[in-house]
């Protein structure tokens, strides 16, 4: 089943957590001089255009990124990828996961994307396959678990699936204490929604356990439209960078109060 398309929800309040925290832990790990490999289990199409008719459909994007981009603080990264983005793609450009990394990386560091749809995947080739990036179109999980531990070893990945299969709240968990079974150092960054009936708590319950160092960080608003099922964004975090909590909690504020 691949019915979820994120041209719905691209720069939604979800986005903007995830987005924010991804630029700034690569922002965090370039700052060593080491190369650094990303991977990302369900990449996206990597560039979304803010007044497409599915972004104007939701008025996600305007209760996200439309809301609160003058809240961040000048310098910080994310902000500075959505900058960078509109100058090369234009005023309504809009940068996916992939692109936040792709922007944030150095020519030495390796970006390996897994996107299973077809037209997705085709639109990602469009925008990173020149960027030298290593593009998949085949089941995220596998193609994380083929790669791990990656070269170089020092890297981040990125989990971010569209729920769509519920299985995926089980598999989660063992997917991870494979993955770090096999690459101890990776900061493994998984996000989650946060809906209704709360799906993810056994999961983060499992988690929690397995990790009991790792960072999570949740944020709650209101529905996006009426009967709407996401109340909420979760980000669980293993091996969290040092510093992040600062970070964490400037964007719960941001959320609070974007002034
Ligand atoms: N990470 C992207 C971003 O923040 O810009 C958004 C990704 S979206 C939430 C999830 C994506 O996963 C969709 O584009 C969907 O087509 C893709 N997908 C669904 N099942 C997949 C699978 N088993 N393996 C890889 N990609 C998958």
């Amino acid at each position: 089943m691949l019915s979820y398309q994120h041209a719905f929800h691209a720069g939604n309040l979800a986005d903007v957590q995830k987005h924010a925290l991804l630029a700034w832990v690569l922002d965090y790990m370039v700052q060593k001089d080491k190369p650094v490999s990303y991977i990302e289990t369900h990449a996206g199409r990597g560039l979304y255009r803010l007044s497409s008719p599915e972004a104007l459909k939701t008025g996600e994007a305007a209760q996200g990124i439309g809301r609160l981009a003058d809240a961040f603080p000048e310098g910080h990264p994310y902000p500075e990828r959505l900058e960078e983005t509109r100058a090369m793609f234009g005023a309504d450009a809009y940068p996916g996961s992939p692109l936040i990394a792709a922007l944030g990386l150095r020519e030495t560091d390796k970006l390996h994307l897994a996107e299973l749809h077809p037209q997705e995947n085709a639109a990602l080739k469009e925008v990173l396959g020149s960027w030298g990036a290593h593009i998949r179109k085949e089941d995220g999980f596998d193609f994380a678990l083929s790669l791990t531990p990656p070269t170089p070893r020092r890297g981040l990945m990125l989990v971010d699936p569209p729920y769509e299969v519920k299985s995926d709240y089980d598999h989660i968990p063992k997917f991870f204490a494979q993955v770090s079974r096999k690459w101890n150092v990776g900061v493994l960054m998984l996000w989650y929604p946060i809906l209704r009936d709360a799906p993810h708590v056994p999961m983060l319950r499992t988690l929690a356990a397995q990790f009991p160092e790792a960072l999570r960080h949740e944020l709650r608003f209101p529905p996006a439209r009426e009967g709407h099922r996401m109340i909420g964004t979760g980000m669980f975090i293993v091996n969290p960078p040092f510093g992040i909590e600062t970070e964490t909690a400037r964007l719960t504020r941001i959320f609070a109060d974007p002034g």
